[in-house]
This record gives C-alpha cells, structure tokens and sequence, in this order.
C-alpha cells in the first residue's frame, strides 16, 4: 500500500499546500532516471514554489507517515531521487531564484532549482551600486 492509498484525501492536503495546479498525477517520468536502477514508485508529484511551503509539506508527510522523495534535475549517478516508497515527489525545479550574491567573496546563496546556466556570470544582474553585495527580497509563493 502506498501513502495515497493510505490516506484517500493525500490530494486535498497536497493542494492546500502547493495551490491545485501544482498537484499532479503525472508520476511516470520520475519513477525511473538514467541510471539502470529499477523503478520506484509514487502517488502524486508536487511543485511547491517556496522554502515556506516545502516546510509545510514534510510538516504534513511527517505527521501522516507519508514518505517524500525531492528530485531537481534527477542527474546523480546513483538512483537517488527515484521515489521506493510510494508518497510524493517533490519537484522543486520551479523554486529558480538566487536569494543573495556576493561577488567579491564568491558565495551565492540560491534556491535548489537554480541551474549552473541560470547563475553563471553572465547571467546573473551586476548590482546597481559601488556594493557588490546584492540581497534580493524574501520569495513569496508563486
Ligand atoms: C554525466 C554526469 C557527470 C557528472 N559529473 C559530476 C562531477 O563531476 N562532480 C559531481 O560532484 N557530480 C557529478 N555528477 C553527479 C550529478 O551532477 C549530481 O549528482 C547532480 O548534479 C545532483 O543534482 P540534481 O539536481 O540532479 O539532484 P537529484 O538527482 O534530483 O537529487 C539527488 C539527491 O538529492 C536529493 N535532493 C535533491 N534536491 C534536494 C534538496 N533540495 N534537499 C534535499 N535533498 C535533495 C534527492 O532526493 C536525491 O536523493 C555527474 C552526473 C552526470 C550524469
């Protein structure tokens, strides 16, 4: 038996969450990834849109026993982010934005669905000030 069968309103309590439309039944392409491990298994795949609401969903899944597996780009080498144990995915690829940039101490503080190309220096805003410190706002939910 898997998380959602266990608990038939799983859906409901994901939606109130991630918004509706951030809900979705479309497991397939996360049960397996490049490796040649077997495929897992899953009930929902969930696209939460800030650190917030992932809080509020282990929050959830922790006190339902519902087990969770987050995915980004799913390229480890090792089968990691395939889901064993029914339950939810959780993709977080639309959490995109870097929070803080500090060129001069070459840090960079981002969200984990920023890509390599996404925060390469040309990509990435010069800050409009003699500061090269650069802090952008708390991200509120999309
Ligand atoms: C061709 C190739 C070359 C590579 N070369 C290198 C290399 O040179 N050096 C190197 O270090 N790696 C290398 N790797 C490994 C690979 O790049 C990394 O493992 C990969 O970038 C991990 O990021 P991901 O977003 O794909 O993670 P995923 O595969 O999506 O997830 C990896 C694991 O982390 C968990 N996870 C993902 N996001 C979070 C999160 N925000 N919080 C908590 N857990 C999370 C997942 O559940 C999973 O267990 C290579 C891979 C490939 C395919």
């Amino acid at each position: 038996m898997t998380g959602a069968e266990a608990a038939p309103d799983l859906k409901e309590s994901l939606a109130a969450i991630v918004g509706p439309e951030h809900v979705d039944p479309g497991v397939e392409r996360y049960l397996t990834d490049i490796t040649e491990n077997p495929p897992g298994k899953a009930d929902w795949v969930v696209r939460p849109g800030s650190a917030d609401e992932v809080a509020a969903l282990v929050a959830m899944a922790h006190a339902r026993g519902i087990p969770l597996t987050p995915v980004v780009a799913g390229y480890n080498v090792a089968g990691l982010a395939i889901p064993r144990q029914g339950g939810v995915v959780v993709d977080l690829t639309r959490m995109d934005r870097i929070l803080e940039l500090d060129r001069d101490a070459m840090y960079v503080l981002v969200e984990p669905g920023v890509t390599f190309g996404s925060s390469s220096p040309s990509s990435t805003p010069r800050p409009p000030s003699s500061s090269t410190r650069t802090r952008s706002p708390r991200p509120s939910p999309r």
